[in-house]
């Protein structure tokens, strides 16, 4: 019903969108097999392809997604420069239309007519099947993007993308390619295969991102967290911690997790490049991950069938956590109005490192180990 109010049913092809995805398949599987059957690719090509497909896989995750669509960063036009001409190599629109889709993305996910790339109109849909249609999901309406038309190396992006794209893509290939004496092997590698790996990996982050792994932080939308993907898509593999923090400039907030496009923004940041990082307190990401161990806690001994005692016993437990998350809770919103005072009074500085650094750092350890006892009792539950 909602398909034929809203003309999803019948809405027209995307002719020039089937016509590019079309050839980059196409000559992907026929052109490049014959090519490599039938002659040698140098070292340069594969080299310069792999130069390619960080460059504009990570102008993607680095420009187009964290520095534009979220503004989680502020960045010197020394880097923005290359993200954007990168970006206009990766073939997925302008950053206007593209950060303007994704802001939609977010504020609708998972809603089946609004949200342009909807996990639930299925995989096939959220990967590619938004784009061969022009599917009112994806109206464009560039007003979410007001700030970023300001930017003057967006505008003329926007303004020359066909042009941009086409020489990134046809011309810059080839042009380093002859000057390695290699033009064909760049352009089929660096060019042709770059985009279609491009493409899919970068198309991931809206299909299995969105229904394959694990849900820590929140279960409020499809959001996962999956290493696997991370590994392809330079670190937004983890989509659930991002729609939960999507201003954070990391996805990979651990040590341990692959998120390259973070060290990409951290190191430019080191080099005077990028600032006004934006990262989301340790305190408020324990929270959120004790919240949802809460929500699975209580449905756990909801659905378990132990003996009434034991269950009342396991209750009492974790009535007696949920009361003592509420102490560390008020706690915590007691230190941010001394923390207000201080830099009120402009004693933040000295304060800030002795006193609230103690305090938070406590705050952040009971969190830990509540997390740590909550954990035990859902295992009890089981
Ligand atoms: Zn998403
Ligand atoms: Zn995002």
């Amino acid at each position: 019903m909602t398909d034929v109010v809203r003309g999803f049913a019948n809405s027209p092809l995307n002719w020039p969108a089937i016509i590019m995805f079309g050839l980059t398949h196409g000559l992907v599987l026929t052109l490049l097999p014959w090519y490599a059957l039938t002659h040698d690719f140098s070292l340069a090509a594969w080299i310069g392809a792999a130069f390619f497909m960080g460059a504009t896989g990570m102008s993607i995750t680095a420009g187009y997604h964290r520095l534009w669509s979220h503004r989680a960063y502020e960045a010197h036009w020394l880097v923005r420069l290359p993200l954007m001409l990168f970006g206009a190599m990766s073939l997925q629109n302008s950053t206007l239309i593209w950060a303007s889709l994704h802001r939609v993305h977010h504020k609708n996910v998972d809603h089946v007519d609004l949200d342009p790339y909807s996990i639930r109109r299925g995989f096939w849909f959220a990967h590619m099947g938004w784009m061969l249609r022009d599917y009112p999901s994806a109206e464009l309406d560039l007003s979410n993007v007001r700030d970023l038309e300001k930017d003057p190396l967006l505008a003329f992006q926007h303004k020359h993308y066909l042009g941009l794209a086409l020489f990134m893509n046809i011309g810059m290939p080839l042009l380093v390619g002859a000057a390695f004496g290699d033009a064909w092997g760049f352009l089929l590698l660096g060019g042709l295969l770059r985009i279609v790996l491009n493409h899919h990996f970068t198309f991931f982050i809206n299909s299995a991102a969105h229904w394959w792994g694990r849900r820590p932080y929140t279960i409020e939308n499809s959001a996962r967290d999956n290493d696997l993907i991370s590994l392809v898509t330079f670190g937004e593999g983890y989509h659930n911690y991002h729609h939960l923090f999507q201003w954070d400039y990391r996805n990979g907030i651990r040590w341990w997790q692959f998120d390259p496009t973070k060290w990409l923004i951290y190191g430019c940041s080191t080099l005077g490049l990028a600032w006004n990082l934006k990262r989301v307190p340790e305190f408020l990401v324990q929270r959120a991950m004790l919240e949802r161990q809460f929500a699975e806690a209580r449905l756990g001994l909801e659905g378990c069938n132990h003996h009434p005692t034991r269950l009342q016993a396991l209750q009492t437990l974790l009535q007696h956590e949920v009361e003592a998350f509420g102490a560390i809770m008020g706690e915590w919103r007691a230190l941010q109005t001394d923390r207000f005072e201080a830099a009120r009074k402009q004693i933040a500085d000295t304060w800030e490192n002795s006193e609230v650094r103690r305090r938070l750092a406590h705050l952040e350890e009971s969190l830990r180990m509540q997390r740590k006892r909550v954990r035990l009792l859902r295992l009890q539950s089981v």
